[in-house]
């Protein structure tokens, strides 16, 4: 996390490709003073090209052959963004998105690769599209169990002769074949075919290579159709213009290299394939500050062929540039090479080497390709520790501290803002003072307050989390969240720097408040090294609903509505040593609102109820226990998990509050040999509940129904007696 106040260019990288992962690793090892990176990634586990061939038949497991970008960005001070872009104004230097607030740049830079193009052929929705990877392993899923299950031949059809569509086709032939003879099926049943419109296969390779890999069909059984163009997909069928008619249980698109529609929007100059036309030095033609790599890139000095080994190649040209750029240097021409090394696989471990009219063929040039590839990716994945954060001293403040009021103006006025409920007299509309509210006759008035340092860099996903966490404690409570006021601290710096942020934290944060009828009534602001947020919030209760702390019986069982490990993954996550999926597995629990939880756990009766933060499960179930006199049993290794979690809390990666949560429970419970998850301090934890022994079952069948798949029942709470607190 970049501390520094004083950013003076903005870097944004569009899209998580082969150039870009280049770029986080050349500024994590030489850093530009006043330059800040945020990484937008669609993809947080991105593919490499080299192995996504043999990924696809099997040969990779997903870790392998993805870079994660997590803790690449980490080591670059890069804030990551986990967001698809789906607009860039390069006039007003913005990006946007569908579902959050526009972010500014000072130089931008796309490598966001390419999709199958298959806008001519009627229903090609019908056909699987390769790209993204991700979503084309989910579907080839279901149609490898349709393949196990059909009694008859099961047909598929790649559409694509380019050196992606052949190797797509052979790996999932020998996948499938694989998979079928280890089902103890027929594999015979099985017909692959390919169907190109080109006049040869591989067109951009040469005659030899064509030979050979027309002999690798031959001996896999694989059918070639040449020079058909597809022009309907049905559910049945792929059928060319020609009246070819290839019935096909599935089809799978890996047709030539299309671009993403929502650059037509952009007004950067593209070629008539919609690609971004940049200069010699990857810089658009027309708008200089945003520069273009990999397959999204048109080189107008010469055409490139979409590959992976260009935009590989563009990496460190582009990661130069931009840092020339940013320190107002001239940029370097990228110098492409006149012919490229194509290492083509046939599906197994076998492969066929093609550079201009030489070619190669053997299981050694699949081994070579194999230590080629794996050396690229650890370059990416096997990172050097990093380096213990200094402590940053909190600068001083007073009222001299605040943000600007033409900051806070024009943030406020950027925000999606719900018109005001009843209740709220005066909130933010107006000038006054202070917010005031009407409370509803009959309840009470219940209020809390949270506030913390930006552990995230996404701001908006912070701002998420922080409502999540302060609207947590009147849920806990049973009250009906009703206002928020925000105190938000801002990075020291660019005056429209302060007014970004602060539109993404609030607007993350309003989309929590959104889903909860919370208004946002005021707030207070002041300039700090290091962004924070937080919130007071106000919550309307029904006396006869408001449950305690104190109202645990013995018998109820305890159930816990989100998994435990924030803690030590944010940990991790600091020194860049937990996994991507790891972070998007808790990112996604951290930003679920514990309302529809609270909800539920009170329509089933729940006896006492708290939300699970700083002093870790352990620590606030011995506040529920010691307010109601009784103790409890907890099943430790049924408590549920994020992934990595434990593993890094068995690597020592622990908070900094955890050492202080095991000395707080000294006595009460041997520290020494607990599972220490128990000690893991929470952000925007799930919610701790007694419940009734007859109720518990058809709660937990009802949170699971609600989204919290990972609710459990973790104890069960018993007479007082010598231990507050037993572990099974
Ligand atoms: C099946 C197959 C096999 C291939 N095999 C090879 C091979 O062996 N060797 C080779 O050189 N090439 C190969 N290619 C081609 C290769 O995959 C591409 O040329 C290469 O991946 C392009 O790299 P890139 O950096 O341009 O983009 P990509 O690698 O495609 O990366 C783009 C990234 O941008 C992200 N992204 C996309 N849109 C957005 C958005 N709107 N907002 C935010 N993020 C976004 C995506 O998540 C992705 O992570 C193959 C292609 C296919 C389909």
């Amino acid at each position: 996390m970049k501390p520094a106040a004083d950013i003076h260019t903005e870097i944004a990288l569009i899209g998580g490709g082969h150039a870009h992962v280049e770029v986080l690793r050349s500024f994590s090892m030489a850093p530009v003073p006043g330059v800040r990176l945020t990484m937008i990634a669609r993809d947080v586990l991105t593919p490499y090209s080299g192995m996504l061939p043999g990924y696809l038949a099997g040969i990779y497991d997903h870790a392998e052959a993805h870079v994660d970008l997590r803790p690449l960005a980490a080591r670059a001070g890069a804030r990551l963004i986990h967001a698809t872009a789906t607009g860039l104004d390069p006039q007003a230097r913005t990006i946007t998105f569908p579902d959050r607030p526009a972010l500014r740049f000072d130089l931008a830079s796309l490598d966001i690769g390419s999709t199958p193009a298959a806008t001519a052929i009627a229903g090609a929705a019908n056909a699987i599209p390769v790209k993204p990877v991700d979503g084309f392993l989910a579907r080839w899923q279901s149609v490898e169990e349709e393949a196990l299950s059909a009694t008859g031949p099961f047909r598929v059809v790649v559409i694509g002769g380019g050196a992606g569509g052949v190797e797509v086709c052979l790996g999932l032939f020998h996948r499938l074949q694989r998979r079928l003879s280890d089902a103890g099926g027929d594999p015979r049943r099985l017909a692959f075919a390919l169907v190109t419109d080109s006049s040869q296969l591989l067109p951009r390779h040469g005659a030899g290579v064509r030979a050979r890999m027309t002999a690798a069909f031959t001996r896999a059984g694989v059918a070639l159709h040449i020079g058909h163009r597809v022009s309907e997909i049905t559910h049945e069928a792929v059928r060319c213009e020609d009246g070819l008619t290839l019935p096909a249980e599935a089809s799978v698109l890996v047709t030539s290299a299309g671009a993403a529609p929502w650059l037509a929007d952009t007004g950067l100059a593209l070629d008539e394939d919609g690609f971004v036309r940049v200069d010699a030095c990857l810089r658009s033609l027309s708008h200089p500050h945003v520069l273009a790599a990999g397959d999204i890139a048109a080189f107008a000095p010469r055409p490139l062929t979409k590959n992976g080994v260009y935009a590989v190649r563009q990496g460190p040209r582009l990661a130069d540039n931009l840092r020339r750029m940013a320190q107002g240097q001239t940029p370097k021409p990228f110098r492409p090479q006149r012919q490229t090394l194509a290492l083509i696989t046939t599906g197994e471990r076998h492969a066929i080497a093609s550079r201009g009219p030489l070619t190669l063929e053997g299981d050694w040039v699949w081994r070579w390709k194999d230590t080629i590839d794996r050396r690229w990716m650890a370059k990416y994945q096997d990172l050097p520790a990093m380096p213990e954060m200094a402590e940053t001293p909190m600068r001083c403040g007073g009222c001299g501290a605040k943000v600007p009021a033409l900051v806070l103006r024009r943030a406020l006025a950027r925000l999606d803002l719900p018109p005001p409920r009843e209740d709220v007299v005066i909130g933010l509309g107006g000038a006054d003072d202070a917010a005031v509210l009407r409370p509803p006759p009959g309840k009470l008035l219940v209020q809390t307050v949270d506030h913390f340092p930006a552990f995230l860099d996404d701001p908006y996903l912070f701002g998420r989390i922080a409502a999540v966490h302060a609207l947590s404690d009147l849920h806990a409570m049973g009250a009906q969240p009703a206002a928020a006021m925000a105190l938000a601290g801002l990075l020291v710096g660019r005056p429209e720097q302060a007014e970004d942020d602060l539109v993404q934290m609030l607007s993350g944060a309003l989309a929590c408040f959104a889903q909860e009828g919370c208004d946002l009534v005021g707030g207070h602001t002041s300039e700090a090294e290091r962004m924070s947020l937080g919130f007071a919030v106000t919550g309307w209760a029904d006396p006869a609903v408001l449950l305690r702390k104190s109202g645990l019986h013995p018998g109820d069982r305890l159930i816990l509505t989100k998994p435990l490990g924030t803690g030590t993954l944010f940990a991790g996550d600091m020194r860049g040593m937990a996994r991507g999926d790891a972070i998007e597995a808790a990112l996604a629990g951290m930003t679920r609102s514990n309302g529809p939880a609270s909800r539920i756990l009170i329509n089933h009766g729940a006896t006492a109820m708290t939300d699970v933060t700083g002093f870790g499960l352990a620590g606030h179930l011995m506040e529920m226990l010691s307010a109601s006199q009784v103790a409890a049993r907890i099943d430790a290794a049924g408590l549920p998990a994020y992934p990595q979690a434990r593993e890094l809390l068995a690597a020592g990666i622990a908070s900094t509050l955890h050492p202080g949560n095991l000395l707080a429970l000294e006595g009460a419970i041997d520290t020494t040999t607990a599972d220490p998850l128990l000690f893991d301090p929470q952000t925007a934890g799930g919610l701790l509940a007694g419940l009734p022994p007859d109720r518990a079952q058809s709660c937990l069948v009802a949170l699971h129904a609600a989204g919290e798949g990972a609710a459990t029942i973790v104890g069960t709470v018993e007479d007082a007696g010598q231990a507050a607190l037993r572990l099974a």
